[in-house]
């Protein structure tokens, strides 16, 4: 199997799946016990929360852990709403986010809140000063990825929020860095974003658990879940010790080397693009320079069926976001892209674990689609 798809989830290092198992079968006590096993839990979970919070940039108490990337998202709209709801009930945010960011703002505006979507150019960019035109003195809330999930394209976070403080320093800034987080550099504590969310199973962490930086000018940070008062009485329920530990662990091994381990990303990305350039009529979908995303269309030839040629040859790619399934995105209809590409875009991703003779492969699979079938569309 060649696995092309890592902006969908990672394969688990063994280190990680070693780490958790130790977690499950050793340390598996409830951190909020008072005997040793918990005592022992609660110390581990602190020195998790540090490797991780080190990796972002922050102090350990401005992480907390979450289920996922989606939780932290809604955490994060819901939490800077609550903040700012007598300053103003406006959102601005992007057409490109993910459903995560798009469906919480959907509930805020059945709440009465109104939102503004932002769109991109052709390219797939999106400019700090486009974003700081929309906000007015009743935005309460600016939500802007740091890397776009199928594009690949880097948005302007620090920018935005340096112009965020002239023009209205109420506005808390949220940013859905899951595909942000050990791919593009940034450290929480220049970067300026009150809420940063993260997803640990895009850099070979298990799934099922996600993490919410929350900044200090964030006061009191209404909880999503209330509960016993977990994290520091922000997001309850029982650590789940062993998905924090797998989460810890991948991004100590992410975080080794890790100029090096984007440098070649990069690297095999640029050799995607010369090779696939190859193919006739392919064409490159948005400009981004993530070094893990690459998104391509053979006008006329659908998505679903590329994506289903090459699986059954052995190779993972998918049509877009993972979580589509079939349907034509948000991001592709945001482009403004004509029919034919818009209906053939496909995502190939990258691992540090990727090589040359994997593109190589989804190259010749790609061609061998191309000359052998008929365009539908
Ligand atoms: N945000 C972005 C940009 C993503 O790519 C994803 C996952 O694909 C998520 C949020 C959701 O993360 P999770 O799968 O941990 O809920």
């Amino acid at each position: 199997m060649i696995y092309l798809d890592h902006a969908a989830t990672t394969p688990v290092p063994k280190a990680v799946a070693d780490a958790m198992y130790q977690v499950l079968t050793e340390q598996f006590g409830n951190p909020s016990s008072q005997y040793t096993y918990g005592q022992q839990a609660k110390k581990l979970t602190d020195g998790w929360r540090k490797t991780v919070a080190d990796a972002l940039g922050c102090e350990a108490r401005q992480l907390f852990f979450t289920s996922c990337g989606t939780e932290s998202d809604n955490w994060a709209v819901r939490a800077a709403l609550w903040q700012n709801r007598h300053l103003g009930r406006h959102i601005v945010t992007t057409a490109v986010e993910h459903s995560a960011v798009l469906q919480a703002c959907a509930w805020a505006e059945k709440d009465g809140c109104e939102v503004t979507y932002l769109t991109p150019d052709h390219s797939g960019n999106l400019t700090a000063e486009q974003v700081l035109a929309a906000v007015r003195p009743d935005t309460a809330l600016v939500s802007v990825m740091m890397v776009n999930n199928e594009t690949g394209c880097v948005f302007p976070v620090a920018e935005i929020a340096a112009g965020l403080k002239k023009k209205n320093e109420k506005t808390l800034l949220h940013t859905d860095a899951v595909q942000g987080f050990l791919k593009v550099p940034f450290a929480a504590r220049t970067l300026g974003a009150d809420f940063i969310a993260l997803s640990a199973h895009k850099i070979g962490g298990p799934k099922g658990i996600g993490a919410l930086y929350v900044g200090d000018r964030v006061r009191n940070p209404r909880p999503l879940l209330p509960g016993g008062g977990q994290e520091n009485g922000l997001r309850s329920g029982t650590e789940a010790t062993a998905q924090i530990a797998g989460f810890a662990k991948a991004v100590e091994l992410r975080a080794d080397g890790l100029e090096e381990k984007l440098r070649h990303m990069a690297d095999i990305k640029a050799y995607a693009k010369m090779r696939l350039a190859e193919i006739p009529d392919l064409v490159f979908v948005g400009e981004g320079t993530a070094p893990h995303i690459l998104s391509l269309s053979m006008p006329g030839y659908p998505s679903q069926n590329v994506v289903n040629d090459l699986a059954a040859a052995g190779i993972c790619i998918s049509a877009g976001s993972a979580c589509h399934r079939g349907k034509a995105s948000q991001v592709t209809a945001a482009l403004g892209l004509p029919k034919k590409v818009a209906a053939g875009v496909v995502r190939l991703s990258f691992g540090p674990e990727t090589t040359e003779a994997d593109i190589d492969a989804a190259c010749a699979a790609l061609k061998n689609h191309h000359d052998t079938r008929f365009p539908q569309l």
